[in-house]
């Protein structure tokens, strides 16, 4: 299962993105948001993003009220009406809200708020050792810090989601804060690995209807979490609680099973040595008690686990010779399938001078479009950075390592992607 990916669609990145301890930009030239900051609405993307959205359709309802940006919300004193559904304060799940696996003892196995490096690369060791996969459900701001750390996740095998860019309560957040959370983090994601994002779990859980009614409408699915199962592991950091209490809790939890006929979706997170250590002892607990780890899109029979994956790139350029037979030959061949979503416009093929990995000069360029450029370290291709928009994708024919086969392939995919970057 590791070796070809719980989904089977995951090869090695031909381009990989160099790891970097520190992965920030020059003040002010990074295009995406802000770490630690809810990503800014009044932009022309969030605006063009928001027009995706049947805003008639999107309920009424209060911004919840917080003490902190970027804190869970404080629930009202007086009762929340039945109709918002609001999970944090009442409890209440939606229909289409994922809660539990469906098949019995099936282990939805759920880690949040990475990337960490340091601690992610332990729980990726661990799962390997285990044979098991998870869902990671990642903050878009993590992940601009270790863009490296999703390509490594999705090799192993492992599935991507999405947990918002700030990891700020969604029912705090005005419609377009909602939008602008959901829609940087799938491309940030999306631009790095070319998986499109399904799935995203709500910070804390926070979600009502009017979150609901914005994330479907944009393509996502709610995943939260089975009643009880949050391992609370988080506040291990803070010390707020021991070890032997989070594993009595699971003890607990464990011994519901039999009664269950469905599965369950348990709440850890790898952002800390102690909960690498604490996922491995529930890990062993929960084998022993025949649960079936495994991540998200398998748990929910799901053959794809995401709105879009690569897909094996077309040459559209002349200077290329008979590339399927060089690239086959390559070691450092493209992933069987291309970045470029089904409804990606392959017109926007002509080869760009771009790498697709994250750099310091990369700059938003349209709208809808974010390049970036920078060479990137597989070692093989080096390709310049420049800015592009779909009004101005430069001939770079020239830039194309052609006697080299692996470098082609590395300029290949990253033609798709950034291809596929410009339809997001
Ligand atoms: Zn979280």
């Amino acid at each position: 299962m590791i070796s070809s990916g719980s989904l089977g669609l995951v090869e090695a990145f031909p381009n990989k993105i160099p790891h970097k301890p520190d992965y920030s930009h020059p003040k002010g030239t990074s295009p995406w948001p802000k770490y630690g900051e809810k990503p800014n609405a009044n932009t022309p993307e969030v605006k063009a993003w928001a027009k995706l959205v049947d805003w008639s359709k999107v309920p009424k309802l209060p911004i919840r009220k917080v003490k902190s940006p970027g804190d869970a919300p404080e629930c009202p004193k007086h009762d929340v009406p039945k109709s918002d559904c609001w999970w944090t304060c009442t409890g209440c799940y939606a229909p289409d809200d994922v809660v539990d696996c469906p098949g019995k003892n099936a282990w939805g196995l759920t880690f949040d708020d990475g990337p960490q490096p340091g601690t992610t690369e332990s729980l990726l060791a661990l799962l390997k050792e285990k044979n098991v996969t998870a869902t990671f459900f990642v903050t878009g701001m993590k992940s601009a810090k270790a863009p490296w750390l999703l390509q490594d996740t999705l090799e192993q095998g492992h599935h991507l989601a999405s947990h918002t860019w700030s990891h700020s309560g969604l029912t705090t957040l005005t419609n377009e804060e909602i939008v602008a959370e959901l829609k940087w983090t799938e491309k940030y994601i999306y631009d790095h690995t070319g998986y499109k994002i399904k799935y995203y779990r709500p910070p804390y859980g926070d979600v009502d209807n009017r979150v609901r009614a914005i994330a479907t409408q944009l393509g996502f699915t709610t995943v939260i979490w089975s009643n009880e199962w949050d391992t609370q592991d988080w506040q291990l950091e803070e010390n707020t609680i021991s070890s032997k209490q989070i594993v009595n809790i699971f003890k607990n939890d464990l011994q519901t099973l039999p009664k269950r006929k469905n599965g369950v979706i348990t709440l850890e997170h790898d952002g800390d040595p102690k909960m690498i250590t604490m996922a491995r002892t529930l890990l062993d607990m929960g084998l022993a008690k025949g649960m079936k780890p495994m991540d998200i899109a398998q748990c929910l029979n799901d053959p794809v686990g995401y709105n879009a994956v690569p897909k094996k790139p077309e040459p559209k350029f002349e200077s290329v010779k008979k590339p399927q037979e060089e690239l086959s030959s390559s070691k450092n061949e493209p992933p069987k399938s291309s970045p470029i979503p089904d409804n990606a416009d392959n017109k926007a093929t002509t080869p760009p001078e771009l790498s697709e990995s994250d750099s310091n000069d990369e700059s938003v360029s349209n709208d809808e479009s974010i390049s970036n450029g920078e060479s990137i370290s597989s070692g093989e291709s080096v390709s310049s950075g420049e800015s592009i928009s779909q009004q101005s994708v430069k001939k770079v024919s020239g830039a194309l390592p052609s006697s080299n086969a692996a470098g082609l392939s590395v300029a290949l995919w990253t033609l798709a992607a950034v291809a596929a970057s410009l339809v997001l």
